[in-house]
């Protein structure tokens, strides 16, 4: 489970995320839905340990872990940006992440074989970056970032730079590995039909508290608050 405790952060005089609390279950997928500024990518790099909270605990199955570094928190991440190095083939981006870990040679050819072969990318491993389209590219990035098992997946609006299309392919792909996989997502979006068609869970962020977390169904029944009410009849 992933677990965030009165979670605070603060750049300078600025409180962004204020006193977040929120509980997911071992393989939930929990989307952070919520307008720009309120607080959703700072606490999705506080877990991925790109921040420092200001106050507050996060606790993975039950442990501190706001004390260690990103790459010993079995934690994968994804980018709206992809974030894939330019000088690397798909392949060995995708070995980034066990490289690190000291994977050994032929374990590690294995996994990126099969982490290629779940994001139906077999034929591109000797491609570089700039040779593949976005979806494509966003592919690469999502099996580097469950290429060593990580319990925890983390995505920042990784549909954000793709046509309505191809985000809706990915959307059905990011499904099927959350499914295959069994992990545990933590997914951020501005985009609320995005959030109803992935999640198990939705938390509504504004001004840097959660108004409510729950389903898609009891948001739209039993409204906590108005801000949550109103976000969510806004778009439609
Ligand atoms: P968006 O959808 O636009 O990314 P968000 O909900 O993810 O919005 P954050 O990116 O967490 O919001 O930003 C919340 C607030 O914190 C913003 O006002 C932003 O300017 C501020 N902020 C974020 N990072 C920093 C930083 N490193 N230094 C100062 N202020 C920051």
């Amino acid at each position: 489970s992933l677990e965030l405790r009165r979670l605070r952060k603060r750049f300078g005089a600025q409180d962004v995320v204020k006193s977040v609390d929120l509980c997911i279950k071992p393989g939930e997928f929990v989307t952070l839905l919520g307008p720009s500024g309120s607080g959703k990518t700072t606490t999705l790099n506080m877990i991925a340990g790109f921040e420092q909270p200001t106050g507050g605990e996060i606790l993975a199955d039950g442990k501190p872990i706001s004390d260690l570094p990103t790459h010993r928190r079995n934690i994968g991440m994804v980018f709206q940006s992809y974030a894939l190095f330019p000088h690397m083939t798909a392949a060995q981006n995708i070995a980034f992440p066990l490289r690190q870990r000291r994977v050994p040679k032929p374990e590690a050819e294995a996994r990126v074989r099969e982490a290629l072969a779940l994001v139906h990318l077999e034929k591109f491993a000797d491609r570089y970056p700039k040779a593949l389209s976005g979806g494509q590219q966003q592919r690469v990035a999502l099996a580097r970032a469950v290429v060593f098992n990580p319990r925890i997946l983390l995505m920042d609006e990784p549909l954000g730079a793709l046509d309505k299309k191809l985000r809706e392919a990915l959307q059905t792909e990011i499904r099927r590995i959350h499914r295959e996989l069994g992990v545990t997502v933590v997914f951020v979006t501005h985009d609320q039909e995005e959030a109803l068609t992935l999640s198990d869970r939705i938390a509504v962020f504004n001004d840097g508290r959660i108004e409510q977390a729950a389903t898609a169904e009891e948001l739209y029944e039993r409204p906590a608050t108005r801000f949550v009410a109103d976000f969510l009849g806004d778009s439609n």
